[in-house]
């Protein structure tokens, strides 16, 4: 370390920590929003903050890939109780039709908040475009987006969510949103009728795509259901309009119930394709179909065959506390576990890649290059209580830290006690306040 280096006030320095888990506790010391320096020596720099990583885990933070900010939180308002799939479309389209910016804003500043806790430093939010309410998600998200950039990075994809042959103007609300500030163009080729309808559905996607040279962000195949097949018309598609690495497919259930050739065919399509899938584990083990009297989940698509063929899988939140999901905690290290159960990843590389998908994987499916923890690299990191990254599956982590650009933004505290062990002082104290 040099005499200037130890002179200089550095921004922050977090002490005790072990990069991805491995080897002794360092520092890690931070300026201009850039790690500085990486080392035991570096605890010794100055710096205006400091933490204590308690001898934890520090990573990059993480990637969420797929949340529905618009319509997060909803779940209180009447008709929240929809036990069937038309049942709650009805009902989450009647809920769409109360929307106001302000509304918007609020509900989605809450989940945002709760993502920051939780150590997302990126994530991507689908903002619905749709006969119900028009623009109106897009301008809240958009505000909540500005009221919270310095602590948390949000793509906004603008999902055209109804059936486009219908609603052909749509398109001019779509196209409106792009340059308002949306980055990503998505769609349900599903929600059209036929084959002929899904394949404009993503015709009209890509066009919009390449006129605002924007990534494809699609959801496809939502049910256990093997008639649904249209992640290999957008793998064509894909393949046909050049868009190779600009596209994420997400959900991608039917995909599990075909037979074997056939999806072998079609994963083989979607690596040529460089298409990200996108699984969202804990809605989709929630919502079923059934055949005959037999319930069965949408599941996680056939996560396994393909990350073992070589596709980027990534792991989201998609829905929470809505008409489609009554649960959900934005948390990436919940779904990534339950991502890891659904998909039985048993062995210590399928685990490894099950975090993944909500740290570099979902940072490849954003198109956004590896998170490092690195001199030189973004000092945007997670600082995790445990002994290793099995551990933070295990207990979920029961503190966590927050730091965007260099700064502690966020994370959470948990104290835990036994009724043999006394109550610590500060729960008494806080209990008589
Ligand atoms: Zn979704």
């Amino acid at each position: 370390m040099s005499a200037d280096e130890q002179d200089q006030m550095l921004d922050l320095v977090i002490e005790g920590v072990r990069p991805y888990g491995a080897g002794e506790p360092v520092a890690v010391a931070v300026d201009g929003g850039v790690i500085r320096s990486i080392g035991p020596d570096a605890r010794r720099l100055a710096a205006a903050e400091r933490i204590d990583g308690s001898g934890g885990i520090v990573l990059p933070s993480f990637v969420e890939p797929h949340i529905h900010l618009d319509k997060t939180l909803t779940r209180r308002f009447p008709g929240g109780d929809a036990e069937s799939w038309e049942e709650a479309d009805a009902v989450q389209g009647g809920v769409k039709r109360t929307f106001t910016p302000t509304d918007v804003e609020s509900r989605a500043s809450r989940a945002i908040e709760l993502a920051i806790s939780n150590g997302i430093g990126l994530m991507r939010a689908h903002v619905a475009i749709d006969t119900a309410q028009e623009l109106i998600s897009l301008e809240g998200v958009l505000r909540a987006r500005e009221r919270w950039a310095d602590a948390v990075e949000i793509e906004i994809v603008a999902l055209l969510e109804e059936s486009i042959v219908e609603h052909p103007e749509l398109l001019h609300q779509a196209r409106e949103a792009m340059r308002r500030g949306a980055d990503v163009i998505g769609g349900i080729p599903n929600e059209e009728q036929d084959t002929r309808g899904q394949l404009s559905h993503l015709d009209a996607l890509f066009e919009i795509a390449e006129e605002f040279d924007t990534p494809v962000d699609a959801h496809v195949d939502y049910d256990a259901d093997p008639s649904q097949k249209t992640l290999e018309l957008l793998a064509d598609l894909t393949l046909e309009r050049g868009f190779e690495g600009r596209v994420l497919a997400s959900h991608c259930c039917a995909l599990a119930t075909y037979p074997q050739h056939e999806s072998e065919r079609v994963i083989e399509k979607v690596r040529r394709a460089g298409i990200t899938v996108c699984i969202s584990p804990l809605a989709n083990l929630q919502q079923v179909g059934s055949v005959g009297r037999l319930p069965v989940h949408r599941g996680s698509s056939r996560t396994k065959e393909l990350l073992d063929a070589g596709v980027n899988v990534a792991a989201g939140t998609d829905n929470m506390n809505d008409m489609w999901f009554a649960f959900g905690r934005l948390d990436p290290l919940e779904t990534a576990y339950v991502a890891i159960l659904s998909a039985a990843l048993r062995t210590e590389a399928e685990v490894a890649a099950g975090l993944e998908m909500v740290t570099n994987r979902a940072a490849r499916a954003l198109r956004r290059s590896e998170r490092t923890i690195a001199v030189g690299a973004p000092a945007d990191l997670v600082v995790l209580e445990a002994e290793d990254l099995t551990d933070v599956l295990r207990g979920l982590s029961s503190r966590r830290l927050t730091i965007k650009g260099g700064r502690l933004v966020g994370g959470m505290a948990t104290e835990r006690w036994g009724a043999g062990g006394g109550v610590p002082r500060a729960s008494m104290e806080g209990a008589a306040q």
